[in-house]
């Protein structure tokens, strides 16, 4: 039983990512702030399929290799989004978003981790009016641009509401 004023937060998750050629891998220690399937265009090309499925952290749980081998590239949309690829293989294995001066978003290949499984469920489909086709599950669909942008909102408001972790 959890004692008053302690936060309950058993889905933290001590991972190795790797890419699919396994060049670029770091190890994620910390609870994802959630995790949502992104059907934006950018999302289509890069993942070279019809979404991603990505979770996210606060960067603080992200250990990068001081020798990785990840090209970092901003992208017109979203703003602020560092997208990190593999050099090798140039599959997407992270993306930085910068809220403010030292509080950082890590945004995660789902597919990348060790163990998939252990990780939440997504949250919400969002750039929905881009998709590819009808997803067919009982997640909210969130189409638009700026009500996108505001579903991850969200889901970080969330995160530091139930004080899973923090920057
Ligand atoms: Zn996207
Ligand atoms: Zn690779």
């Amino acid at each position: 039983m959890p004692r008053k004023g302690e936060t309950v937060s058993d889905l933290s998750v001590n991972q190795s990512c790797a890419c699919p050629c396994g060049q670029s891998t770091f190890s994620v220690s910390g609870a994802p702030v959630s995790r949502f399937l992104c059907h934006c265009q950018i999302c289509q090309s890069v993942y070279k399929q019809p979404f991603s499925d990505v979770t996210f952290f606060w960067a603080g749980a992200i250990s990068l290799p001081e020798d990785h081998s990840i090209q970092f590239q901003r992208y017109r949309l979203p703003p602020a989004l560092r997208r990190g690829s593999c050099a090798a293989c140039s599959a997407p294995v992270i993306g930085f978003l910068r809220l403010a001066p030292f509080v950082q978003l890590a945004f995660v290949p789902s597919q990348n981790f060790s163990a998939p499984a252990a990780l939440p469920s997504p949250s919400a489909h969002i750039f929905y009016h881009r998709r590819v086709s009808d997803a067919h599950d009982s997640l909210p669909k969130v189409s638009g641009y700026w009500p996108s942008e505001f579903a991850v909102t969200r889901m970080v408001m969330g995160s530091i509401f139930h004080g899973t972790s923090s920057a």
